[in-house]
């Protein structure tokens, strides 16, 4: 069955993303790798190609770009090595695919989408994970190349702040038992897809979070918390804190509300962020339904994203509405 229409929706993630932080030429750079990414799954579909193909092709391209939390770029760990989680759904068959913790695979949603097709299995993870990509022949590349002089710098930051909690008397109790940065404690990617078929897809690639614990695993690739898809309902990549997206079981809790409640996807993924945030998460999420209706709500200051629809223009933003400078009258 062709489907009248058909698109994609990225993010490039969510978090305390300020205007004053960034300045116009970088603002720039992400702008224009947002719109590549978007074109680069865009004409696939136009071409008639698969959701999944989309998918893969749209993160690559920030996975290899240094300015995202995925691949080339990623944030680094405790440790100061840089481990890489992904997934990817198919919203067809719902059959699904991941790892965790990988050092050396250059794209690592491209791994995940073979654990889909080739193997019995959801996840893959570590070591485990790499051996496979071994025998299916991909470049295996230094962990050196994730790297950045920023990650660098930001989790030397983060180590900084670590210290601090313990030598105040007075440090307000938290959840969070690690310091991380909070300018760039995101910037995970991910796309969701639907195509002339029908078929919705979504996947998502991070290096977690600055400063994890190592061997510490977010949401991004558990199928059900920051990666869902079903034809039926709608398909949809998260970024945020990643415990709490774990816990509240988001991405499935967006799907569910609209299967059982019969919620459109913008109450849906409203409510979803409400019952997130109730546990003290932050982030957002990107989401595509099958009628292509598209979403990109958080509850962060701001989140790297954009659209691209038939019919409709491209869109990429950054800030959240409230941060936009008021309209001169
Ligand atoms: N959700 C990711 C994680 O917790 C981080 C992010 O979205 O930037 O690993």
């Amino acid at each position: 069955m062709q489907s009248t229409t058909y698109g994609l929706v990225i993010h490039g993630g969510a978090g305390v993303i300020l205007r004053k932080d960034l300045t116009p030429a970088l603002e720039a750079r992400y702008r224009a790798k947002l719109t590549e990414s978007l074109a680069t799954g865009y004409e696939m579909l136009e071409r008639g190609g698969a959701s999944l193909d989309a998918v893969v092709a749209a993160i690559k391209v920030m996975e290899d770009s240094p300015l995202f939390n995925a691949g080339h770029g990623a944030v680094m760990n405790a440790e100061g090595v840089c481990e890489l989680d992904a997934s990817i759904m198919d919203g067809r068959t719902l059959e699904a695919g991941a790892v965790a913790g990988l050092q050396h695979i250059r794209n690592p949603i491209a791994l995940a989408r073979d654990v889909l097709e080739r193997t019995p299995h959801i996840m893959l993870i570590g070591d485990g994970a790499e051996a496979f990509a071994r025998q299916l022949g991909y470049e295996f590349v230094p962990n050196a190349y994730f790297q950045t002089e920023r990650r660098r710098r930001q989790l030397a930051l983060a180590r900084k702040l670590e210290k601090r909690p313990a030598g105040r008397p007075k440090a307000r109790p938290t959840r969070v038992t690690f310091a991380t940065v909070d300018d760039n404690k995101y910037g995970t990617v991910g796309c969701a897809a639907l195509d002339r078929h029908g078929n919705l897809a979504a996947g998502t690639s991070t290096g977690g979070m600055t400063n994890k614990q190592y061997g510490r695993v977010g949401d991004s690739p558990i199928i059900g918390a920051g990666t869902y898809a079903k034809n039926a309902t709608c398909a949809l990549s998260a970024t945020g804190h990643g415990e709490f997206f774990i816990r509240s079981v988001f991405g499935h809790n967006v799907s569910a509300l609209m299967e059982y409640k019969g919620l459109a996807l913008a109450p849906a993924a409203a409510e979803a962020i409400r019952q997130m945030a109730r546990l003290g998460g932050t982030g957002g999420l990107v989401a595509i339904d099958r009628h292509g209706n598209v979403v990109m709500p958080f509850n962060t200051p701001g989140m790297y994203r954009g659209s691209r629809v038939a019919g409709r223009a491209l869109s990429v933003e950054i800030f959240g509405a409230a941060r936009k400078p008021p309209a001169s009258r």
